[in-house]
């Protein structure tokens, strides 16, 4: 998203583009999923929402986040 590292990006940066939901990948068990992510405080940055995923098959939190 415009070359911008995922720490300067913010919830509300993608909900100002209709973008109410991000791609995760679970770096343990591969598993992909679309989170939404309408939940979270709009300054919350994407590193941060990738912090406080969960994968909802293995349990592991090493999340990796790709905008849409
Ligand atoms: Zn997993």
């Amino acid at each position: 998203m415009r070359g911008r590292r995922h720490a300067e990006v913010t919830v509300a940066d993608l909900t100002e583009q209709v973008i109410d939901a991000v791609n995760a990948s679970c770096l343990r068990c591969g598993d992909e999923w679309q989170p939404p992510i309408t939940f979270f405080p709009p300054a919350t940055t994407i590193d941060k929402v990738a912090a406080l995923m969960v994968c909802p098959t293995c349990g592991g939190r090493d999340i990796e986040i790709q905008e849409p």
